[in-house]
């Protein structure tokens, strides 16, 4: 049935414990969170279709880090609760790897649902718990953007400049640079335009 969930009590993680509130006070704060399900839907993600089976959250294998289980997060998004997702630490440290999205019986876009909240979180101008990881994933895409590929020197350079970590992976990059992992200037690509004019429709 459409917008009914069961009152299911968030306690699979010994380390966090989010107790749900019951199933009428679920729908009113799923209401408030109505424009949340709808850009889920649209990015191809409907997170009210998931029953928790837990299968994304078993097969996750960076679920040992987060503070919120996959199918937690889907849940969450139902009850209009991004205010806890956002400050998790498991919407940032996700890889992207879709491994639970390959594993839903109900075909959710899981890794989709943790792109679209922190997309939301950043146009909201919060960075979240883990800035170090938004700060490589801005210094990647700034990469790619000049590049058309990433730029290695120049990608941990702009990380360490956006942390102000600017020494710890210094023996690391030197060694990768003796071994010829990476090179002093940018290779040109072809079609190097063509992700740029690609990067410039996004930002529009
Ligand atoms: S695998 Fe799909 S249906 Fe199962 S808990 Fe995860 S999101 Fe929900
Ligand atoms: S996409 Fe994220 S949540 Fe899904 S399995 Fe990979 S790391 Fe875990």
């Amino acid at each position: 049935m459409p917008g009914a969930y069961a009152p299911f009590p968030l306690t699979f993680d010994r380390r966090v414990s989010v107790q749900m509130e019951p199933i009428a006070e679920g729908l009113m704060v799923r209401k408030a969170g109505e424009d949340l399900l709808d850009e889920l839907r649209e990015a191809g993600a409907d997170a009210t279709a998931c029953y928790q089976c837990g299968r994304c959250s078993a097969g996750c294998p960076v679920a040992e880090f987060f503070d919120l289980k996959p199918m937690q997060v889907v849940r969450l998004c139902c009850y209009g609760r991004e205010d806890l997702l956002i400050k998790s630490r498991t919407v940032w440290l996700c890889a992207s790897c879709e491994t639970c999205t390959t594993r839903c019986p109900n075909d959710i876009d899981i890794a989709r649902v943790m792109d679209v909240l922190r997309s939301r979180a950043l146009r909201k101008g919060q960075s979240g718990t883990e800035p170090k990881v938004v700060a490589f994933h801005k210094a990647f895409l700034g990469s790619i953007r000049n590049h058309g590929r990433v730029f290695e020197i120049g990608m941990l350079t702009s990380y360490m400049l956006r942390t102000g970590d600017l020494f710890s992976r210094v023996g690391l990059g030197l060694e990768m640079f003796k071994r010829g992992k990476i090179k002093l200037l940018p290779e040109r690509i072809k079609g190097s335009g063509e992700v740029r004019a690609m990067f410039r429709r996004k930002q529009k």
